[in-house]
């Protein structure tokens, strides 16, 4: 159903009134209508409520239809006005309508009224339409321009010559410029005059002739006062209805804070590759370092194994020294007590034959333990120091056992032990050649072993050829040696029993020896024992046969007498006795003998007696010692042999003694045979 239409009717007279409303409900209207013929009720009338027409007569008693109008403008109500009158002129129609009524009609032409109506209804509704259009894009404008003006994003509109149009604040405030309207119009290449306007105004240009929008690049821009930032970019182009390009749109969001944690970001993660690195380096070389102090511990483990090793022995070596020092002064005590003790019974002039007699064999045999103790000590020295030399003759085995037999019966048979000796008397003798002193030494050490840790049973020893060897057994029924001192009993000083309160003597040297001198004789030494059942040493020397000794010259035979008489020799010996030693070797080969008892004695007489043809200089003399006396010698003479001799050879001597610039040296005891074969040597 069609709205009714609210009319107002300015008219002094009901009727018209009624006839103007009669006439538009008759052209299709309904009507309703209010009517008033006053300005104040006119006012009211329009102030209370809306209307869609307003009809006014246009004279009234109280104002005209013109003062009803200029009431209506007041109200700024965009609806048809229409003046009704019943006489009006062309020239006040005229200024009706130039004052703003819509139409005007004669009373006399009311059917007029309602086609007017119709269109001007239309056209107030086309304007109204108009104006609020107008107000909404005005609206909009300005809620968009408050929008962009708020936003903190850098927002700006530009044409297709990349001018700008609009610049919101932001991107005002960012460019430098005090408003809006200086820049309007500028292109970025007149705004910025720096390579980011360069750049940016292709970047435009590109999107404006491309079509194609930019989104999400990033730019580092300056601003007016040279502070650094960074702007996402987004560039869209603007088309018309058309589809044309009209312009662009350009938002530049500020990223910097953004930036600054990414750049953070990165120099943290370069950091954190760059300590990675470090700690990757640092890792391989704790790796390695890792590695070599592994190895090292393993070293110093070695090392500490070693040490403890050396360090066990060199305590096991102190006890040993201790040991033997305190055997040593037992053992050597021992005869010496004897000795002096007897020796000064002596004296006595009141003193028995008998009683004489028997002392003087005590102080013999105390005399020969004596010098047994002293000549093993001497043989472990000279075999430590490689100086034992062997004198090798065709030896009779067989008869030296029995001559050892007959030698250890006698102690055998005093202890209650059956001594025997396994030979087989018809067979034939064993001849070989060999140092028959040495082999003779040897058995005696283990006869007398082996009479000495037997307290019952049988002492049995033999020799027998066995292929190229003289294999040589002595066997016990004693005390036997445990498994572990079977190996160490071989060792100088080395003894089952190390206390000092021992059942038995003896100073832990002779196995030593013996296995020492069968070594140097091309054999071998073992021993068999058990535990208190008993022991056997063997050992072996190379058998050479009577057809091979026959062939062989006997070698070291006593040298042909020396013939020296030219010769003028020096002796530099402190000790008397060992001067007159050597005086006495030499006295056969005729050669002179001068005397020095120092070394400054030795050297003023080498340098006064040029006919000297060789010294033998001992190394330990008062004043002045072999050594540098040497020294001097052989400044003066370096032709001069100079020979020296030393009881005590150790490492360093060797040293001083090729430093010094001796010829040859010698070790007491000197060995007579050798001694005249070195000079012998020296002397032409
Ligand atoms: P010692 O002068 O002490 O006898 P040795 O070198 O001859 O020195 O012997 C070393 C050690 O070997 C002896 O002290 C002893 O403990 C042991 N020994 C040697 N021969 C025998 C043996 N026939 N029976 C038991 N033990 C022996």
């Amino acid at each position: 159903m069609k709205e009714p239409i609210r009319l107002l009717i300015i008219e002094d007279n009901d009727d018209d009134a009624i006839l103007e409303a009669e006439a538009l409900k008759k052209g299709g209207f309904d009507v309703i209508f209010e009517r008033v013929d006053n300005p104040m009720d006119l006012r009211e009338a329009l102030r209370k409520q809306s209307w869609d027409c307003v009809i006014s007569d246009y004279s009234l008693p109280s104002f005209s239809g013109l003062d009803a109008l200029a009431i209506f403008l007041e109200s700024a109500l965009d609806i048809p006005f229409i003046i009704i009158s019943g006489a009006i002129g062309e020239e006040t129609a005229v200024i009706a309508m130039k004052a703003g009524a819509h139409d005007y009609i004669m009373k006399s032409n009311l059917n007029r009224l309602v086609p007017a109506l119709q269109r001007e209804l239309r056209e107030a509704n086309i304007r109204q339409q108009k104006k609020r259009a107008e107000t909404a894009i005005k609206y909009e404008k300005i809620l968009l321009r408050t929008l962009i003006d708020n936003v903190p994003d850098l927002i700006y509109i530009k044409d297709t010559e990349c001018r700008r149009i609009v610049s919101n604040d932001a991107d005002v405030g960012f460019t430098g410029f005090q408003s809006e309207q200086e820049i309007t119009g500028k292109t970025d290449l007149e705004i910025f005059r720096d390579e980011f306007g360069k750049r940016n105004h292709a970047a435009d240009m590109m999107v404006l002739q491309s079509g194609c929008p930019q989104s999400n690049s990033e730019e580092n821009i300056f601003d007016s006062k040279g502070n650094s930032y960074w702007f996402q970019c987004d560039k869209i182009p603007i088309r018309d209805g058309e589809g044309n390009i009209t312009g662009l749109v350009g938002i530049f969001h500020d990223i910097s804070h953004r930036k600054e944690i990414e750049f953070d970001l990165l120099r943290s993660e370069q950091s954190l590759k760059k300590q990675n690195l470090e700690y990757e380096a640092l890792n391989k070389e704790y790796l390695s370092l890792n590695e070599e102090l592994t190895e090292s511990l393993e070293r110093i483990k070695r090392m500490n194994d070693d040490l403890i090793i050396a360090k066990n022995k060199a305590e096991e070596g102190d006890k040993l020294k201790s040991s033997f020092l305190a055997n040593m002064s037992h053992e050597i005590r021992t005869p010496l007590n004897a000795i002096l003790g007897f020796s000064s019974f002596l004296k006595n002039p009141e003193m028995s034959k008998d009683r004489t007699a028997e002392f003087v064999d005590i102080i013999e045999a105390s005399g020969k333990q004596l010098l047994s103790i002293i000549n093993d000590i001497l043989e472990i020295s000279q075999i430590e120091a490689g100086q034992v030399r062997l004198t090798v003759e065709p030896v009779n085995i067989s008869k030296l056992l029995n001559e050892l037999f007959l030698q250890f019966k006698k102690d055998a048979s005093l202890k209650g032990i059956e001594l025997i000796l396994n030979i087989n008397n018809s067979a034939q003798d064993i001849i070989t050649n060999t140092d028959g002193s040495k082999v003779r030494q040897i058995l005696t050490n283990l006869i007398s072993n082996a009479i000495k840790f037997t307290s019952e049973g049988k002492v049995e020893f033999a020799a027998r050829v066995s292929k190229n060897h003289v294999l040589f057994y002595v066997k016990d029924t004693g005390i036997g040696i445990d498994p572990e001192y079977q190996t160490i009993i071989f060792e100088p000083f080395r003894q089952v029993e190390t206390t000092i309160s021992r059942n038995f003597g003896g100073n832990g040297l002779g196995l030593s020896i013996c296995r020492a001198l069968v070594e140097k004789l091309g054999g071998k030494m073992t021993v068999n024992s058990l535990p208190n059942k008993g022991s056997t040493f063997s050992f072996t020397i190379p058998f050479v046969s009577d057809k091979e000794l026959e062939m062989e010259s006997l070698p070291d035979q006593i040298p042909e007498k020396y013939d020296w008489k030219k010769h003028l020799i020096l002796v530099a010996e402190d000790e008397t006795y060992n001067f007159k030693f050597i005086e006495e070797m030499l006295s056969p080969t005729h050669a002179k003998i001068l005397h020095a008892r120092d070394g400054i004695e030795a050297v003023e007489l080498v340098r006064q007696i040029p006919d000297i043809s060789l010294v033998i200089m001992d190394l330990k003399m008062p004043e002045m010692d072999g050594y540098k006396a040497t020294k001097i010698i052989k400044q003066l003479r370096p032709d001069l042999p100079v020979i020296a001799q030393t009881a005590t050879l150790i490492s360093e001597h060797k040293d001083w003694i090729a430093n010094a610039g001796f010829d040859k040296y010698l070790s007491k005891p000197l060995e007579i045979r050798y001694f005249m074969e070195v000079i012998d040597n020296f002397l032409d």
